[in-house]
C-alpha cells in the first residue's frame, strides 16, 4: 500500500516540506536568477529535486560524481552539468557525451587532462585552488593547465574555485573579507586561462561572492541546522522522522540513529527537546513535554548531503499529507 499519510510511513523516513523547498528555492532564484546559480545536487541526489530548480530557472547543474552526472543526463537534465571534481575513469560521462549531453569536468593536473582527452570528453574548467586545502591546482599553475588541454583538443570553459573552508565564517564583513581574497586568486587565475565561466561559492557564501559568475550552491534547497545557524533566508525543509520507541521518567528514545543520519557536524537537533546522543539505530533526547512510546519526532539533520544519501527516498509532505515519493535516485557511484 502506498503510504499517504506521514503516520504510515515506516521509520526512519526522509520528510521533506513542500512548501519551505518552494519557498527556498524561490528565494535563491531571486537572489541568482537562472545561469546565475549552478545548483549542486550532491546535497539531494534526487531528480525530481532537480527539476524543481530547473523549473524556476537554473538550467545547468553541479555535480560531484560521475553517478550524478549519469543520472541528471538519463533524467532529460543534461543540458549543461558541471561535475567539479577531479575524476581519472571518465569512461562513463565520454559516452554521454556522444549521446549528446553537455558535460564539463574539472581538471587540476597533467593526469585529469589526460584522462578528459582519452575518454572523448570535450569541455573543462580549470579547478584552481583558493584556500581549500582540497583539490585544484596552484593559482599560478592554472594557464599553464589551460594551454595544456587546448594542446589536447579541449575547450577550456575557465576557472573553478571552491572557498568551502569560508561557508561558515564569521562575523558576515570578515567572511566577505575573504572571499574577496579567495576570488583575487581565482580571477588571478581567470586572467591566464579565460573562458566564460568564473564557478564557484557555495550556500554559505552565494549572498557574499560576487566575484564569481555562477554560485555553485546545493544545501539551500533543504537546509540543515549548520546552516540553519547563520544569518540565510532558507528554511529547514528536511527532517528525519522517527518514531519513539522506548520512554523513560528523564528521556525518550526514537528510532532515528547515526545510521539514518549524517554526523561529522555534530548531533541533530529535535524541536522542544535536547538531543543527548545518538548510537547505530537510536537517539536519545530529553523531551519538554512528555512524550509517548509510539509518537512521532522530527529530527533536523545536522548536515544535509551525508544524511539524504543514506535514504533511499525522500517523502515530499504537505503537513502530515504525502504529496510524492521521490526516490534518491544519483545514490551511489
Ligand atoms: N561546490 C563544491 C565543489 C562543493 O564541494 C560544495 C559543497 O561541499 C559546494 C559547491 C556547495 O555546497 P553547499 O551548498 O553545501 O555550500
Ligand atoms: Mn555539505
Amino acid at each position: 500500500m502506498t503510504p499517504q499519510r506521514t503516520d504510515q510511513l515506516q521509520t526512519p523516513a526522509l520528510i521533506v516540506d513542500n512548501d519551505l523547498l518552494q519557498q527556498n528555492l524561490d528565494t535563491m532564484a531571486t537572489a541568482l536568477p537562472g545561469a546565475r546559480l549552478r545548483p549542486h545536487v550532491k546535497a539531494h541526489k534526487c531528480t525530481a529535486l532537480a527539476r524543481r530548480q530547473y523549473d524556476v530557472g537554473h538550467h545547468g547543474f553541479t555535480c560531484a560524481t560521475i553517478r550524478e552526472v549519469e543520472g541528471m543526463a538519463k533524467a532529460g537534465l543534461g543540458e549543461d552539468l558541471l561535475l567539479a571534481n577531479e575524476v581519472l575513469d571518465m569512461s562513463r560521462l565520454g559516452v554521454l557525451v556522444t549521446e549528446g549531453h553537455r558535460i564539463t569536468v574539472a581538471v587540476d593536473s597533467a593526469q585529469t587532462v589526460k584522462a578528459a582527452h582519452d575518454a572523448g570528453l570535450r569541455e573543462v574548467v580549470v579547478d584552481v585552488n583558493v584556500g581549500l586545502p582540497r583539490c585544484g591546482c596552484a593559482p599560478e599553475d592554472a594557464g599553464t593547465l589551460a594551454d595544456l588541454a587546448r594542446s589536447n583538443g579541449l575547450h577550456v570553459r575557465g576557472v573553478m574555485g571552491y572557498e568551502g573552508h569560508l561557508m561558515m565564517a564569521e562575523p558576515i564583513a570578515e567572511k566577505r573579507h575573504r572571499t574577496e581574497e579567495s576570488m583575487e586568486l581565482l580571477l588571478r587565475a581567470h586572467e591566464d586561462v579565460g573562458g566564460e565561466l568564473v564557478t564557484a561559492g557555495g550556500t554559505g557564501t552565494y549572498a557574499v561572492n560576487t566575484w564569481a559568475n555562477e554560485i555553485q550552491a546545493g544545501s539551500y534547497a533543504l537546509m540543515d541546522t549548520a546552516y540553519g545557524s547563520l544569518d540565510i533566508p532558507f528554511a529547514q525543509a528536511l527532517s528525519v522522522l522517527g518514531t519513539v520507541i522506548s520512554v523513560s521518567p528523564k528521556w525518550a528514545v526514537a528510532d532515528v540513529g547515526l545510521k539514518a543520519l549524517g554526523m561529522d557536524h555534530g548531533n541533530p537537533s529535535i524541536p522542544g527537546a535536547r538531543v543527548l546522543f545518538c548510537s547505530d539505530e537510536h537517539i536519545t533526547f530529553a523531551p519538554e513535554e512528555p512524550v509517548s512510546v509510539g509518537d512521532l519526532v522530527h529530527v533536523l539533520p545536522a548536515h544535509v548531503d551525508p544524511t539524504v544519501a543514506l535514504h533511499e527516498a525522500l517523502y515530499l509532505v504537505h503537513g502530515d499529507e504525502i504529496l510524492e515519493r521521490w526516490t534518491v535516485d544519483l545514490r551511489g557511484w
